[in-house]
């Protein structure tokens, strides 16, 4: 069965419908792309499969498991443990250093600091990013910072990873450079990737692509 599943998702801001309907599955290890025009609640359904955003009805499975039924701390314990996230931008302590910033999830999980610390170098320099790893992140380039925001979606070894326009910031060289290396480590690691793009060469990375449209889920073949 699928690894994470959202069933007939509906949500609603207020007024404003952000899923009518969604539904997906994404399996152990695929990497499935969220395409479609901006507000067509792309963003949602992530958050939604992530147990950050609650739907008003449907239900979300990650294995056995229905996130509705489990407690804020359960969900919470789930994001930390088997979920990584790179966003955007502003995802990085600004006041810690890059190695610190990776090592940060692992400290959270209640990784000793010397060996966070290893894991978090380790981590940057299968990145290529090592030589930052003193530097904070307003001394680094925005493919540089972008790096090592996704070894830090990726040093707690999640079985899923959630990224939303992670190069979005980005020129294009450096966007497919970053989308390149994420899709290596994840496909290293067995990871997931669910990836919010509107961007064809980046949704080109993934194994699957995904139209949102209206908060509907259409998929494409191929
Ligand atoms: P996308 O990621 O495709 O751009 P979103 O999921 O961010 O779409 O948004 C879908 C719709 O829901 C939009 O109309 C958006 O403005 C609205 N929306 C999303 N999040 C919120 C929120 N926290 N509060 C109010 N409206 C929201
Ligand atoms: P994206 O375009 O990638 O969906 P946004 O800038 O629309 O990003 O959203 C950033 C954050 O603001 C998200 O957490 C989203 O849930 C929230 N958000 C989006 N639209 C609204 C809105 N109309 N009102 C309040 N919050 C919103």
């Amino acid at each position: 069965g699928a690894l994470l599943a959202a069933i007939e998702l509906h949500k609603r801001f207020g007024a404003t419908p952000a899923l009518d309907g969604a539904s997906l599955r994404v399996d152990a290890g695929e990497i499935v792309a969220l395409m479609g025009p901006s507000g067509s609640g792309k963003s949602t359904l992530l958050h939604c499969l992530a147990g950050i955003v609650g739907p008003d009805a449907g239900e979300v499975h990650y294995g056995t498991r229905r996130l509705s039924a489990m407690s804020e701390a359960g969900r919470s314990a789930l994001r930390r443990g088997e979920f990584g996230f790179v966003f955007q931008f502003g995802q990085l302590v600004p006041e810690l250093t890059c190695a610190e910033n990776v090592a940060l999830p692992l400290r959270l999980g209640g990784v000793g600091r010397r060996a966070a610390r290893e894991r978090a170098h380790a981590q940057l320099a299968r990145l290529g990013v090592d030589d930052v790893a003193g530097k904070r992140p307003g001394e680094v380039s925005g493919g540089q910072g972008q790096r090592v925001a996704v070894a830090r979606a990726l040093v707690s070894e999640p079985r899923v990873i959630f990224a939303d326009e992670p190069t979005g910031a980005l020129d294009s060289l450096n966007g497919e450079e970053v989308m390149r290396l994420l899709t290596e480590a994840a496909r290293t690691a067995a990871a997931a990737v669910v990836l919010v793009t509107h961007d064809a060469r980046v949704a080109a990375y993934s194994d699957r692509e995904v139209v949102v449209r209206d908060g509907r889920t259409r998929s494409l073949a191929g």
